[in-house]
Order: C-alpha cells, then sequence, then structure tokens
C-alpha cells in the first residue's frame, strides 16, 4: 500500500500560462488565462461541461494549439519543445483510459518507453510501475478486458508514469469508477504525487473531490477562470459567487443525508 505523509522535495515544474486562449470559430473554449502554479503543487480544476477545462489541459502538452497567448513549464515556452519529446515530459492521464485492447498489460505500461527507443529495463521498470499504483506483479502477461475499471485505470496511471514525468495532467480520471474504488484511488494518487514531488493539473466536476484533494482550486466558467482559492477558503465562503455555486453541491448533499439520519 502507498502510504507517505512526509511530502518529497519537489521534482515537478513550475507552470506559467500568459494570457492563454483557444477559439473554434466563434466559441472561446479557453479565454485569457494567466496563472502560476508552483512546482509540486496539486491543483483542481473544476467546472461545469463546456466550460474549458479539457482544452487547457490539452494546450499544455501541446494536444491543442493556442490560439493566444503562452505556456512555460519550469520556464521554457512549451512551443519551442518538439511534441514527441513534451509528452515525455508530461504523464496524461484521462477518463477513458485508453489501454490498448489487443496488448498485455506490461506493453501497455511500456509504450511510452517503447515510442521513446528506450530498449533495456523496460520489464523491470514495468514491475516497479506495478508496484507503485499497487498491482501484483503478475498482471503484467494479463490483457486489459480481464482487470476491473479500477485496475485498468491504476494502469493508465502506472503508464503516464512510465517516462517518469515531473508534470501530470489528469482529466477526469476517475470520473468512470464506482465511488469506492473512486475514493481509494483518490487517496492513492495524492500519495503518490507527494511520494514523487509530482506537479499535478486534475480536472474534475466533483467539487467534493477537489476540496479533498487539492492544494488549491480553481474553477472554470466560460473558458475563464473565475476563482482561485485554497480549499480552506473555498469552504469559508471567501472564493467569490462561482467557488460559492460549487461549493454548494456537496454542502447540500452532505446536509440532506444528515437530515435523513435523524429519521432513521
Ligand atoms: P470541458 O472539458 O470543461 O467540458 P472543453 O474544453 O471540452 O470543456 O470545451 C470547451 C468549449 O470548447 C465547449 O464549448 C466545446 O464545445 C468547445 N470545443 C472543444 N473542443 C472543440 C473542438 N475540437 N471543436 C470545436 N469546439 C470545441
Ligand atoms: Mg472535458
Amino acid at each position: 500500500m502507498i502510504r507517505m505523509n512526509v511530502k518529497a522535495s519537489a521534482s515537478g515544474p513550475a507552470i506559467s500560462l500568459h494570457n492563454l486562449g483557444r477559439r473554434y470559430g466563434a466559441i472561446k473554449a479557453v479565454d485569457g488565462v494567466s496563472l502560476d502554479i508552483a512546482a509540486g503543487s496539486l491543483v483542481a480544476l473544476v467546472g461545469l461541461s463546456g466550460s474549458g477545462k479539457s482544452t487547457l489541459l490539452k494546450m499544455i502538452n501541446r494536444l491543442v494549439e493556442p490560439t493566444a497567448g503562452e505556456i512555460c513549464i519550469a520556464g521554457e515556452n512549451v512551443k519551442a519543445v518538439d511534441p514527441h519529446i513534451l509528452r515525455r515530459r508530461i504523464g496524461y492521464v484521462f477518463q477513458n483510459i485508453g489501454l490498448f485492447p489487443h496488448m498485455p498489460i506490461a506493453r501497455n505500461i511500456a509504450i511510452g518507453l517503447e515510442l521513446a527507443g528506450t530498449k533495456t529495463g523496460r520489464q523491470k521498470r514495468v514491475a516497479e510501475l506495478l508496484d507503485l499504483v499497487d498491482l501484483p506483479r503478475e498482471m503484467a502477461d494479463r490483457m486489459p478486458h480481464q482487470l476491473s475499471g479500477g485496475q485498468q485505470q491504476r494502469v493508465g496511471v502506472a503508464r503516464a508514469l512510465a517516462t517518469r514525468p515531473g508534470l501530470m495532467l489528469m482529466d477526469e480520471p476517475f470520473g468512470a469508477l464506482d465511488p469506492v474504488t473512486r475514493d481509494s484511488l483518490v487517496d492513492e494518487y495524492k500519495a503518490l504525487h507527494n511520494k514523487l514531488g509530482l506537479t499535478t493539473i486534475i480536472v474534475t466536476h466533483d467539487m467534493a473531490e477537489a476540496l479533498y484533494l487539492a492544494d488549491r482550486i480553481l474553477v472554470m466558467e466560460g473558458g475563464e477562470i473565475k476563482a482561485d482559492a485554497t480549499p480552506a477558503e473555498m469552504l469559508s465562503g471567501n472564493a467569490g459567487e462561482a467557488a460559492e455555486a460549487l461549493v454548494a453541491i456537496p454542502r447540500a448533499q452532505a446536509e440532506h443525508l444528515i437530515a435523513l439520519e435523524k429519521t432513521v
């Protein structure tokens, strides 16, 4: 089990976005976002569907090119970096997992190493990565369909970490999982983030998850960052209207549950 309370010295990079924008015709998917993210932080990006979260994330690893502004990772403009090299430095995990169905788990995990031309030590690295995400090493030889959704998403995390990226971008990574599996993966990811000293940006539409997981929460609406605060600030109602509207959802659920408990 991965349990680390002590934060490793951060190896993850700082990120800065300067007036970043992406248009699709008349739609401003991301509109004038400027941000500095500290090395080693775990930032949650929350907002309703269509608010621009995925577009923002995909500009960082150059799956989408900005139509305005720029992105620097550890002080380097990503435009100057070959996208393939950039993506080796950035782990990317997304909701639909995207394992290759006809490849065993070991090859799914090592695919980034294979693409990078790493020939030696792949098997050893796969074993290390399985340990890291708390999967038994025997799983290396299984096929994706033989694993549960939660196990598949652990493989997704292992694959993203294979090339030892300092930065992890996660787009609703646990959204499709049942709540119990999801809670334990969220816990374990947070421990991994700390242990490896990563910088992580995680997209979620679940404010409760963001409050629990993140050092800092960004609320997106219509392509803009409408709130930027710590979980404590969000909970104390000092982070503005957009934040308050999202905090109200888990708060109402909790109150509803407490009211129900009083009736049994
Ligand atoms: P989120 O991840 O918060 O749900 P997205 O970043 O996916 O939001 O989308 C933001 C906006 O940009 C939406 O209005 C969406 O329809 C639009 N959009 C995203 N990708 C494209 C695309 N490839 N072509 C046209 N419009 C897009
Ligand atoms: Mg999205």
